[in-house]
């Protein structure tokens, strides 16, 4: 009997040897975060990749946290490797929306769980939860500024418009320009506004990978186009990078002086350097959307997700990628400008004084 029970015990344990032993490798990839992000040529990216794995890390997952210098093959070549090394979450901020398909089908058939951050992942199946600020929202914020800043409720006008675009490749610069204009359209149609280029399709406005030599370049276009005996009193910029490119421009076309003032010009995130522009009436007005509050946005999902509760999702219908409608976070983002960045930036501890001063 002795004999019986002892050959069952080892038995057993043969058993279940291998059930603990993947349970075990189950629990260890499962905790295994693979994040990419676009490029560290714009600060917020450094900031988004630093909170998202110091805040994971903090909760025990393991991450690998990568950047693509804006190369899309590398991007693509980066979440190969991601699926590979058995990461099972994946957060993506994407360079090109719709370059990942291919990458993502494979990582869908290792069972691996797709975040879209910031961006959204276009004509895919293989994306499962969208966590982003709320991008039409952005450029309302953006047209809603230069509205009350000129006055234009009143009827004040006519001012000089040019309006700039985000990257053609990137979802998000289509949302921004939709917001934005959504404001201005009616100031347009009434002549309050004149865009003297004529310029406002996507196709024509768009700057690549959101690069400031190539905003800079369209402007010194269009200076010298259609401003030579003219003055531009206003410039739809969609972030700040393609700010800092205008401001370059307008600097070297003499703006700046009290004859030649600078345009009202908008941006988005809050970069040190636009911070900085502010303060010295280079730029009139940033949207601040707060790293901290986006990656902690995807924390929470992240813990949803290992944990397997529901993930918190407060959008099912704005976000269509093509294939399907993807179940968002959207955060909320807020306007800055030079009377209210100590509030919003210093205060709340997302900057030192002394980083933007
Ligand atoms: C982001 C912006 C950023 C831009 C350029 C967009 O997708 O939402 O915050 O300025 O990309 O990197």
């Amino acid at each position: 009997n002795a004999l019986r029970i002892g050959v069952l015990c080892v038995l057993l344990v043969l058993l279940a040897f291998p059930i603990f032993a993947a349970g075990g490798q189950e629990e260890g990839t499962a905790k295994k975060v693979g994040i990419l992000m676009p490029t560290k040529s714009l600060q917020r990216w450094n900031q988004d990749g630093q909170y998202l794995k110091s805040k994971l890390e903090a909760k025990g997952y393991k991450v690998d946290l990568q950047y693509a210098n804006n190369q899309v093959a590398t991007q693509v070549s980066q979440l190969e490797n991601l699926v590979t090394a058995g990461n099972k979450i994946l957060v993506i901020a994407s360079i090109d929306s719709t370059a990942l398909k291919g990458a993502l089908a494979q990582a869908k058939s290792e069972g691996c769980l797709v975040i879209a951050y910031d961006r959204l992942i276009m004509d895919t199946e293989n994306v499962d939860y969208y966590a982003t600020f709320d991008n039409y929202k952005v450029g309302t914020l953006q047209g809603n500024f230069i509205v009350e800043e000129l006055g234009l409720k009143s009827g004040k006008g006519p001012y000089n418009l040019e309006v700039f675009g985000g990257s053609p490749d990137d979802n998000n610069a289509y949302l921004f320009n939709q917001g934005a204009m959504d404001q201005l359209q009616p100031y347009i149609d009434k002549g309050q506004l004149v865009i003297n280029s004529g310029q406002t399709e996507m196709s024509v406005i768009a700057i690549s990978a959101w690069k400031a030599e190539g905003a800079q370049a369209r402007m010194d276009n269009l200076l010298t186009a259609y401003y030579a005996d003219k003055k531009v009193d206003v410039v739809l910029s969609p972030n700040d990078s393609l700010a800092q490119g205008i401001v370059a421009s307008l600097k070297s076309a003499g703006y700046g002086t009290a004859s030649k003032p600078y345009p009202v010009l908008t941006g988005q995130d809050c970069d040190k350097i636009n911070v900085k522009m502010m303060i010295n009436g280079e730029q009139s007005m940033s949207v601040f959307k707060d790293t901290r509050t986006l990656a902690e946005r995807v924390v929470t999902m992240v813990s949803e997700i290992g944990e397997g509760k529901k993930v918190t999702v407060n959008d099912t219908e704005s976000y269509d990628n093509n294939v399907k409608v993807v179940p968002s976070f959207l955060c909320d983002p807020v306007f800055a400008d030079k009377n209210n960045y100590k509030e919003l930036l210093i205060d709340s501890g997302y900057y030192t004084i002394d980083e933007i001063m």
